[in-house]
């Protein structure tokens, strides 16, 4: 369980992106939703450990993520808004160059492990292909397979369907869903659709504070 607890961001001007933030983020797959500039990427990026909140607790199953991010880096994945960088390398020696720059060891061996999650993500087909070549939901897909790497409780997806088309994003969806069965996935986006067809509850942020925390179904019955 992910928890936060009034969790406060100050940027130098000053601009305040988060007001006190309280959230109980379960297990499965939980959506944040809510408009450009209320929050959501000043959140992501501290759960994901690039930022310091100013104030404000963040709790992995009771491991304190501000004061020890390093502790909890094997525990946590994280897909970026844009993900494929590296555009002349092929997918496989990409995906091998950040579970390198991760820390990530497998007993079978790197080159085994990569080969998995290529295949876990559908992407065994193009391994060999240049990452500029892929589509933007083959990118998307690497970037899943990045971030299941180490098998984490938390995998934190921000803004992942934004360059996609209906049909990639579907198979994105698709994915997305397979993976939460086994841990927290929480979705940042401010597309009313992706939280409605993945995430049986979710909360909405709106200029830094978490306004309802809802599911489809009762936020339908309120519009
Ligand atoms: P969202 O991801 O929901 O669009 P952000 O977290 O990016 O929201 O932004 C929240 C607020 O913080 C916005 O007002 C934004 O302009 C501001 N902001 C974001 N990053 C910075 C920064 N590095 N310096 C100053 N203000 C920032
Ligand atoms: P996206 O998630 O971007 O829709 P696709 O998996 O559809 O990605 O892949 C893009 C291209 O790769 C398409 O032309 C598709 O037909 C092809 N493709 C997808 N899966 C395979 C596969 N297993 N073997 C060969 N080609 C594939």
């Amino acid at each position: 369980m992910l928890s936060l607890r009034n969790l406060v961001k100050v940027y130098p001007g000053p601009v305040t992106a988060l007001r006190g933030v309280d959230l109980e983020v379960p297990r499965g797959m939980f959506g944040l939703l809510g408009p450009n500039g209320a929050g959501k990427s000043t959140l992501m990026k501290i759960l994901s450990g690039l930022l310091e909140p100013t104030s404000g607790e963040v709790t992995l199953d009771g491991m304190d993520l501000v004061r020890h991010p390093e502790a909890l880096r094997p525990h946590l994945g994280y897909l970026p808004q844009e993900f494929g960088f590296y555009p002349y390398l092929s997918g496989q020696d990409m995906l091998r160059y950040l579970l390198e720059l991760k820390g990530v060891t497998a007993p079978q061996g790197l080159k085994a492990l990569v080969a998995q999650l290529l295949e876990r993500v559908n992407l065994t087909f193009a391994a060999k292909r240049k990452v500029k070549e892929y589509s933007g939901g083959m990118r998307q897909r690497l970037g899943i397979a990045q971030a299941l790497a180490g098998n984490p409780k938390l995998i934190i997806v921000d803004e992942p369907t934004a360059g996609l088309d209906p049909e990639e994003r579907q198979r994105f969806y698709r994915l997305l869903a397979e993976i939460a069965h086994e841990r927290t996935v929480l979705l940042s986006t401010h597309i009313v659709e992706d939280v409605a067809m993945l995430c049986p509850r979710f909360a909405v942020i709106r200029q830094g504070r978490v306004v309802a925390i809802t599911s489809p179904s009762e936020a339908k019955a309120a519009l």
